[in-house]
């Protein structure tokens, strides 16, 4: 059994929009991730079958890992088209706004997402969602957005709708944001879901190993680089650091999601309970933090990387030299020592 999360309003209000609304858009936040394309592609697939033609629009491009999944051969990517998305996100009725709880989220689209008519559903599980949307279904006790699009699709009492491509979409973004089920991932609920997406004809196996088992030397011998050479170990603070600069990111041929899961790794170090990666992008310098147990790694994005996200999964950015992050993450370190 899987019980009723997702208040009876809130599915009506759902419903009933999108039974209203002819040109519906489906939203995610900058930077993709498993859970983002999972939610959009889950949702994307079951508004096909209902005949609705949905357009998911991105803000930049997604990483190599996840062009696998059907469907993301439709997918606009708002910097690469952004005349077409802007005109799609004008002349929408309707946009689902997925995993994502602010509209700063969105990078380059922000204003164009603010500036149209269109009604919104945000649906995701970050905590504090802005009020921007006409229909709000935020659960940041669910490990996945992708999940909450499983369980809204239910609870519409559509199950049999569900066909393998979203199927699919949907158990991505599940594994993804629990770690393939490593964290944030003990609630037995969520293996009722992997079961039914499953029984449907998904091979869990094979989208792991398309997730996390799929590499090329380059991006093997950037792993091996950022750990032997780049990492710096803070055992006074339980912490690490990984930086890459841009220079060393194109000496090793990246691609976007070729770092993915870097930050995790010095977590594997007996003692670290805090990792952060710094990469050099051409405008800001983006930051990734994880940390074990209570240690807050989102307070630490707020506090000092502009950014949010999970306890033990945050992110955020720098709009400063490598060397300036750096040195802002060095320094505010002795700030945290109570939670260590
Ligand atoms: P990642 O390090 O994989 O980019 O992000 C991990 C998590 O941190 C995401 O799932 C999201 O919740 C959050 N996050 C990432 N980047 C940002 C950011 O720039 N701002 C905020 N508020 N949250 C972020
Ligand atoms: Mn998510």
């Amino acid at each position: 059994m899987i019980s009723k999360i997702i208040s009876e309003e809130l599915i009506h209000k759902t419903e009933k929009l999108i039974n209203t609304s002819d040109k519906i858009s489906i939203v995610v936040h900058s930077g993709p991730d498993g859970d983002a394309m999972g939610s959009a592609l889950g949702l994307w697939h079951y508004l096909m079958t209902i005949e609705k033609e949905p357009v998911v629009i991105v803000p930049d491009e997604l990483p190599w890992f996840l062009k696998w999944m059907p469907g993301t051969e439709c997918v606009l990517v708002f910097n690469e088209s952004q005349e077409l998305s802007e005109k799609f996100l004008n002349n929408s009725d309707l946009i689902f706004t997925l995993d994502f709880n602010t509209l700063s989220r969105v990078g380059n689209m922000e204003k164009a997402l603010k500036e149209t008519k269109a009604k919104k559903i945000l649906i995701d599980h970050h905590l504090h969602p802005n009020n921007f949307a006409a229909v709000t279904i935020s659960y940041p006790e669910i490990s996945s957005t992708s999940e909450l699009i499983f369980r809204l699709i239910c609870r519409m009492g559509d199950f049999a709708k569900i066909n393998l491509g979203g199927a699919e979409a949907i158990l991505t973004g599940m594994m993804t944001d629990t770690g393939a089920f490593t964290y944030n991932s003990n609630n037995p609920e969520i293996y009722n879901i992997v079961s039914e997406l499953v029984k449907i004809g998904v091979d869990k196996d094979e989208i792991y190993r398309k997730i996390y088992c799929t590499s090329n030397e380059s991006r093997m011998r950037l792993t091996g680089f950022a750990l032997y050479e780049k990492m710096k170990v803070y055992p006074e603070f339980k912490a690490a650091l990984i930086t890459l600069s841009a220079e060393e990111l194109q000496r090793f041929e990246y691609r976007t999601g070729d770092t993915e899961g870097l930050v995790n790794m010095p977590l594997q170090i007996e003692n670290v309970i805090f990792s952060v990666f710094l990469r050099e992008e051409p405008e800001r310098i983006k930051v990734s933090l994880r940390s074990i147990g209570t240690f807050p790694a989102n307070k630490v994005a707020s506090d000092v990387f502009n950014g949010g996200g999970h306890l033990n999964a945050a992110g955020g950015e720098s709009y400063t030299t490598l060397e300036e992050a750096i040195a802002k993450f060095e320094k505010c370190l002795p700030d945290y020592k109570d939670f260590l």
